[in-house]
């Protein structure tokens, strides 16, 4: 089984390679603008426009404007690729149409070919613990600008496939694109545990076990702290150099809580991906993220009203970044993830299947008007959404219907024929559910 997988290292730059950083990373921005107007201007006429006529275009290109000639040819088709790319997801429906790209806030350029960059194992650089990355430009001949101090803090195994070299915040770092290959399916620890995270409305991630995640990475202090570095901004004139800086501080302010919020992101899908063998979520609209995210959609959804208040579009972006790394941790860990539609598991109530928006008793409790059963509003809906995930892998038969409760035919995809054997499996995992 194949695995792409991208693995992030800090390099550490002299001024000198950062302006070339800078530099390159321009003019990959320079040429993407371009053949996306190229794209938006002419293909109406001519829908042909794609990757290669692009790129046969780069040398001519290189005569109207010489200093592109300076840099790696390789980094600029990667760009025209990455415009392809953004063109094809968009014709297929799973982004908006593609965007310009904006100085300071895209910083990136792609060495697509991996034999043209390596790690130099043995170290040429003063500091012990960093090693020297070697791509066009950086290290590969003499007249150039030296190899790049890296800091390799975990072991970089597999298949290099390509090398981004990217700024964030007021850092710069190398990703590398690996593909690993796995000889066997590895059996989960725990595959008898299934589980069921929801998105809750009282805290960020809810599980099935009623157990609470998603710390607040950004609290008071933090957003004081912007607010007074905003102020200073204010204060300082344009154009100054005191006023750069500010714009600097703000900037690793919040790149430090972006850091912040991945690492939890990060440790919290690891625990839940290596401490169950099945994992149920709800299944997103991907078009609909993107366009709430844009601040059109009025879509229609689930708790729509009682999360009116809340950025919905911070919300699901950061759900669907929990679905990604759930999703490949799990797989390399031997389990998987199931996802389930989520509709009406706020109404229902766990125990009895009575449907009710009345048993919503308020944000936070559910109180069940048939049986009477309460329990945390987000607690019960993920018990729902539980439910419906073992019915859709054939662990669970049926759901117990008490009258009033949702027909199984209503959960869509989730209810269809089981063989025997499915049956067999479902029952020790039924055990597990209990
Ligand atoms: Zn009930």
């Amino acid at each position: 089984m194949k695995r792409n997988l991208s693995i992030r290292y800090r390099i550490y730059p002299t001024p000198a390679q950062e302006a070339v950083f800078r530099r390159i990373a321009g003019a990959c921005r320079f040429v993407y603008n371009l053949a996306l107007e190229q794209r938006e201007r002419f293909s109406r006429r001519d829908r042909a426009i794609r990757y290669v006529g692009q790129a046969n275009e780069l040398p001519a290109l290189k005569g109207e404007a010489p200093w592109l000639k300076e840099i790696p040819a390789h980094c600029l088709q990667a760009a025209l690729r990455d415009l392809d790319r953004a063109f094809v997801n968009f014709f297929e429906g799973r982004t908006d149409f593609p965007r310009y790209r904006h100085r300071g806030r895209s910083e990136s350029f792609r060495f697509p070919d991996p034999k043209q960059f390596s790690i130099d194992h043995m170290s040429k650089l003063d500091r012990r613990t960093l090693r020297a990355l070697i791509a066009p430009k950086f290290g590969k001949n003499r007249s150039n600008f030296g190899a790049i101090a890296i800091r390799l803090h975990r072991p970089l195994h597999g298949r290099l496939k390509n090398l981004t070299i990217l700024r964030d915040g007021n850092n710069w770092y190398a990703s590398f694109s690996i593909e690993t290959r796995e000889r066997h399916t590895p059996v989960h620890q725990y595959r008898d545990s299934a589980v069921a995270i929801d998105r809750g409305v009282s805290t960020p991630f809810m599980s099935s076990d009623g157990e609470a995640f998603g710390q607040q990475t950004e609290g008071p202090r933090e957003l004081l702290r912007l607010r007074r570095l905003q102020q200073a901004l204010a204060r300082k004139r344009r154009r100054s150099s005191n006023r750069r800086k500010a714009i600097k501080r703000i900037a690793a302010h919040k790149a430090k809580i972006a850091r912040r919020r991945k690492d939890s992101l990060h440790k919290l899908t690891n625990l839940i991906a290596k401490s169950h063998g099945t994992i149920v979520i709800e299944k997103l609209n991907v078009r609909g993220m993107t366009a709430s995210a844009a601040g059109t959609a009025t879509q229609p959804g689930r708790r729509v009203v009682q999360k009116a208040g809340l950025n919905r579009a911070i919300l699901d972006k950061g759900w669907g970044e929990f679905r990604r790394q759930l999703v490949y941790k799990a797989a390399l860990l031997g389990g998987r993830v199931v996802e389930v539609d989520a509709r009406h598991t706020s109404q229902t109530c766990s125990v009895c299947r009575h449907v009710d928006a009345a048993s919503r008793y308020n944000q936070t409790r559910f109180a069940c008007v048939a049986c009477g059963y309460a329990a945390n509003a987000d607690a019960n809906a993920a018990q729902n959404i539980l439910q419906r995930g073992l019915v859709a892998i054939g662990a669970l038969v049926e759901i117990a219907d008490t009258g009033g409760g949702l027909p199984l035919a209503a959960c869509g995809d989730l209810a269809f024929g089981r063989s025997k054997k499915q049956e067999a499996k479902g029952a020790s995992l039924k055990k597990v559910a209990a």
